[in-house]
């Protein structure tokens, strides 16, 4: 079956390669080490439209096999170090993704596979105690009353796969029906809760950033049916006591988007106060909450964004 990456980069290949018929003026084809034409053959109609006189010198970089990977003397792409197709330009490093759609990638910290809850603790502060909620078959559920679940790792800008299922028999009403939610750094709450047919304020239903943004729609699962999240959170940025950049969440719920790079406000923990920022390390543990209501969890895993991006921005 043929993929997007497959069509993209076939009619990549094909625009490349006819930009560069276009701009050297030369056969598609003209094997490496084969001695130029003393004198450019005139641009066909088909090729290059008008390209006559003395093409521009792109700078084009081969590989071993002849195949141009790459120029040296395209335009300037503003606010970057980068040309276009630049050939210097880092190539982004391999990551096998997960064989199903929801399996992590190679490169994915896995929080919880099913099996047991050793990434994770209890008590976030002084004496942090091993996880107590009960694992059953490939999935954990909250302990109710018991408290929240920390990661022992700490961690900063991820993109986070998680996977829940509110109780079924559905129980309670509102805020007191399957609330559970993942807690960036311990205090910005995607808020977990049964949202079928079950009416709450809309800045506290799932897919809400609690307190600050309702979801853009409902997509909502029944209770019982496992659901999907899947997070892009940057952690808020400090110089000093200076809040530089909020911290911005995206959420992916059961594939829909329903947060689309949200500046957070605060700590949404807030409720008689407007939500605000205190300076807080760079890192800290993602919480899974407990709110006494026997929530499941399976399929957890991160990725760290920190390294990812390239040092292109000037
Ligand atoms: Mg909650």
């Amino acid at each position: 079956m043929m993929t997007t990456q497959h069509v993209l980069g076939r009619s990549g290949g094909v625009l490349l390669a006819a930009a560069v018929a276009f701009v050297v003026g030369v056969a598609i084809d003209a094997r490496p080490g084969q001695a130029p034409p003393a004198t450019p053959p005139p641009a066909t109609a088909q090729a290059a439209p008008g390209a006559r006189g003395q093409a521009p010198d792109t700078g084009p970089v081969r590989d071993a096999s002849g195949a141009i990977i790459g120029f040296t003397k395209m335009a300037e792409i503003p606010g970057t170090p980068w040309r276009i197709h630049d050939a210097a330009r880092p190539h982004p490093r391999m990551v096998t993704p997960g064989a199903m759609p929801g399996a992590a990638p190679s490169d994915a910290i896995i929080l919880f596979d099913g099996k047991d809850l050793s990434k994770w603790m209890q008590g976030q502060n002084a004496t942090p105690v091993d996880a107590k909620w009960p694992v059953r078959a490939g999935y954990f559920e909250t302990a109710a009353g018991s408290g929240s679940l920390y990661t022992r790792e700490k961690f900063g800008d991820v993109q986070m796969h998680v996977e829940f299922a509110t109780p079924s028999p559905a129980l309670g009403a509102s805020q007191d029906r399957g609330n559970s939610g993942v807690k960036f750094m311990g205090m910005y709450e995607v808020q977990v809760l049964d949202s079928y047919e079950n009416v709450t304020y809309a800045d506290g239903q799932a897919g809400a950033i609690y307190g600050e943004y309702p979801p853009l729609v409902n997509a909502t699962r029944k209770p019982g049916e496992w659901q999907t999240y899947d997070l892009v959170f940057e952690a808020p940025k400090f110089r000093g006591t200076t809040l530089v950049a909020p911290a911005y969440i995206t959420v992916f719920w059961n594939g829909v988007l329903v947060q689309h790079r949200r500046a957070v406000m605060g700590s949404t923990s807030a409720t008689t106060t407007a939500h605000d920022y205190a300076v807080h390390d760079p890192e800290l543990p993602i919480m899974l909450q407990d709110h006494a209501h026997p929530v499941r969890y399976r399929n957890i895993w991160v990725r760290r964004l920190a390294g990812y991006d390239q040092p292109e921005m000037k």
